[in-house]
């Protein structure tokens, strides 16, 4: 079966008849197909396979909100800052987390400036990290959605179990489909259909998501992470949408069932309680969020060190401007949420935009000098489309696509087939 996923031969057969179909719905369209793929990893193989460049012209891929490090708000990064800040602490993150920018500072300069902040690759290095250093106070700072906050439910009952006293979780987890609910909702999103994520549907069950055919009139298809298995879900979806039929089909099935994961949703459950949650350029999404459940408050940073607010997020001289908004109903304002001057990542993350048409985009933006996550992080849209869209081909055979607008494949890479 792997294999077979990774079959050049039975690639270049696919590209060739999801283009077929693509070139027949773009007629009937008038215009390019335009799909979302709500997943950082999908935005990631689309660009680094050269997929956006193979279907220039026919496809238009917009990427969501399903990079994790990107959708956390700027007053969360401000917290995360203040807990780094605090003496005797230790802030375990993943790698991406450090670099992403707040309005004065980042995890990066505080650790240059002495504090302690450790990158780990899951809860359960940091669960680790605090019973290898009993005099630390181990905050692991819980970024992601449905896929990581079980291992995260996970940590803190082993934490109780083992009696730690020095771990705790800053949980700013989040749940997907009431993101894509907010995104929908406010009207503004203009797509033919969805290719939606395959380790989240895994725990969520491809049910979960069904609403947006139903509600919206949508369709999407569960798509798995090789080229392979993208390319299946785009060849569905096409189809889904020539035929105006509005189901969300699972094309991820040797992974993912319509109810999903029962163990790792009831792991989740087990620790977590559903609230309203910020997200960056969404505001305040309700039931999106994911907090500690009281029994386990002494694992909970915002309890244990309820005193560590971030100082201030907005001051004399901050290059930040307010964006986003408070509530998630009637579209997305003016609002509470602070975000770098001239960023657009907000509305990118909203599907509205593509990178090249942020103004910051490789000038004052660039992966070794950030001005917003979406460039920080290894699932964020604006790094993949420098690092593989904006740069020399790298295969074969392959050329560059005319410049032109953005989202029009331009910059693209081309293959000859
Ligand atoms: S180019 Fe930079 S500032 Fe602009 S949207 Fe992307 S990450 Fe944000």
């Amino acid at each position: 079966m792997l294999k077979r996923l990774n079959d050049p031969q039975l690639g270049r057969e696919m590209i060739r008849k999801v283009r077929e179909r693509a070139a027949r719905l773009t007629e009937r369209l008038g215009r390019a197909v335009t799909l979302m793929e709500v997943c950082g990893t999908h935005t990631m193989a689309v660009s680094g396979t050269g997929l956006r460049g193979l279907l220039s012209g026919l496809v238009e891929l917009r990427s969501g909100p399903g990079c994790p490090v990107c959708v956390t708000p700027a007053r969360d990064i401000e917290q995360i800052i203040a807990f780094a800040r605090l003496s005797g602490v230790t802030v375990a993150t993943f790698g991406d987390m450090v670099r992403v920018p707040g309005a004065q500072s980042s995890l990066e300069r505080e650790r240059a400036g002495g504090a302690r902040v450790q990158i780990v690759y899951s809860p359960a290095d940091a669960l680790q990290l605090a019973r290898d250093n009993p005099r630390w106070e181990v905050i692991f700072i819980g970024v992601g959605f449905e896929t990581t906050a079980p291992l995260a439910a996970v940590s803190i009952k082993q934490a109780a179990e083992l009696g730690l006293t020095n771990f705790s979780i800053y949980s700013v987890h989040k749940l997907v489909p009431p993101v894509m609910g907010a995104l929908l909702g406010a009207g503004d999103l203009k797509v033919d259909g969805f290719i939606l994520p395959g380790h989240v549907c895994a725990v969520t069950g491809s049910r979960a998501f069904a609403f947006i055919g139903e509600e919206y009139g949508i369709p999407a298809v569960v798509a798995g992470f090789t080229p392979v298995d993208i390319l299946d879900a785009l060849y569905v979806l096409l189809d889904l949408i020539q035929a105006g039929d509005h189901r969300v089909v699972n094309g991820y099935r040797w992974v993912v069932r319509d109810d999903g994961n029962l163990k790792a949703q009831r792991a989740i459950t087990d620790c977590f309680y559903t609230g309203d949650a910020a997200w960056r350029g969404f505001g305040v999404v309700e039931g999106s969020g994911l907090f500690i459940r009281d029994q386990y408050a002494q694992y909970d940073a915002t309890q244990k060190f309820a005193g560590a607010g971030p100082a201030s997020v907005a001051g004399p001289g901050l290059a930040t401007e307010r964006v986003g908004k408070s509530t998630t109903t009637g579209g997305f304002g003016t609002g509470d949420f602070l975000e770098p001057r001239g960023c657009r990542c907000g509305e990118l993350l909203r599907g509205l935009i593509t990178p090249p048409d942020c103004a910051l985009f490789g000038g004052k933006c660039t992966p070794a000098s950030p001005a917003g996550p979406c460039m920080v992080s290894s699932e964020g849209a604006c790094a993949a489309y420098y690092r593989y869209v904006t740069n020399q081909p790298r295969l074969p055979g392959v050329v560059n696509a005319n410049s032109g607008a953005a989202g029009s494949g331009a910059g693209c890479r081309k293959v000859e087939l």
